[in-house]
């Protein structure tokens, strides 16, 4: 589903990523794992366009991303987390859930060339779907409370709601569990490994945290300082001499 293949990123003077490749399988799930400054947060950028590669390309389903406009992305079936929340702290999260929608939407019909208006007529649609997600998470309840104020672990299921109102194919997780305790960090597994199935999604997630990864996840791929140091099953990678000293030695 989706080829990465040697991807370099430069700030200035810092290699960010590092000539990186690897592959992804429809409907696997992935972890993107390494040290702080790793470059697991650029490569999520440069999939989702908010930066261009400096050599390397990126291949979904065929098509190169790196040479669509970044509005492209969601139309082609690819969300995305944050892992500082991004939601509207004034917003209800019925609303903020939507605004993943409409920009969904939007990309759908700005890449299929036609006009905004086309978009309104799905209004009630789109609602239905904000609802039915906002259902599948638990979120019914505080659907039409303000974002602000709410339990971290309620606004990660909001975020995550917002990536799936798009129903993407593909699903990019930055950081989910970051910051939720050790019963809402199984809650939260649990609830993806449903919906991954539910939703029939490929999912790739950066995370710190290891037990949730090496639980969860297929494959791991694992980056320290730009460059792909391992890549393989949760168990191997685990073990990886490589992949130890990177994480020991930036402890
Ligand atoms: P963390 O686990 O701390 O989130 P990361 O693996 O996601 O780290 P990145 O955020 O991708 O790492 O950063 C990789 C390197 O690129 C770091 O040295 C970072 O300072 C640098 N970097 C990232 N984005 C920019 C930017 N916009 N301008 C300059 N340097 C950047």
């Amino acid at each position: 589903m989706l080829e990465v293949h040697d991807l370099t990123v430069r700030f200035g003077g810092i290699t960010a990523l590092d000539g990186v490749g690897f592959g992804v399988a429809g409907g696997e799930m992935v972890g993107l794992i390494g040290p702080n400054g790793a470059g697991k947060t650029t490569l999520f950028n440069c999939l989702t366009r908010r930066y261009d590669p400096d050599a390397g390309s990126v291949t979904y389903e065929g098509t190169d991303l790196t040479t669509l406009p970044p509005h492209a992305i969601a139309g082609l079936g690819i969300a995305r987390t944050f892992q500082n929340l991004g939601l509207f702290p004034r917003l209800s999260v019925r609303d903020n859930v939507l605004v993943g929608a409409h920009h969904r939407a939007r990309a759908g019909f700005l890449s299929a060339g036609l006009r905004l208006p086309g978009v309104r007529r799905e209004e009630r649609e789109l609602r239905a779907d904000a609802d039915a997600v906002l259902e599948r998470l638990d979120l019914a309840g505080v659907a039409g409370h303000p974002a602000t104020g709410l339990p971290f672990g309620t606004l990660k299921r909001v975020e995550l709601a917002r990536a799936l109102i798009g129903r993407p194919r593909l699903l990019l997780l930055d950081e989910p569990v970051n910051g939720l305790n050790a019963a809402e960090v199984e809650e939260f597994a649990g609830t993806l490994g449903a919906i991954r199935d539910e939703y029939d999604l490929t999912v790739i997630v950066v995370e710190h945290h290891m037990g949730f990864v090496m639980g969860t996840c297929d494959r791991i791929v694992c980056l320290d300082f730009g460059r792909k140091i391992a890549e393989g099953p949760p168990e191997q990678v685990q073990r990886d001499p490589a992949v130890i000293e990177a994480y020991l030695g930036t402890a």
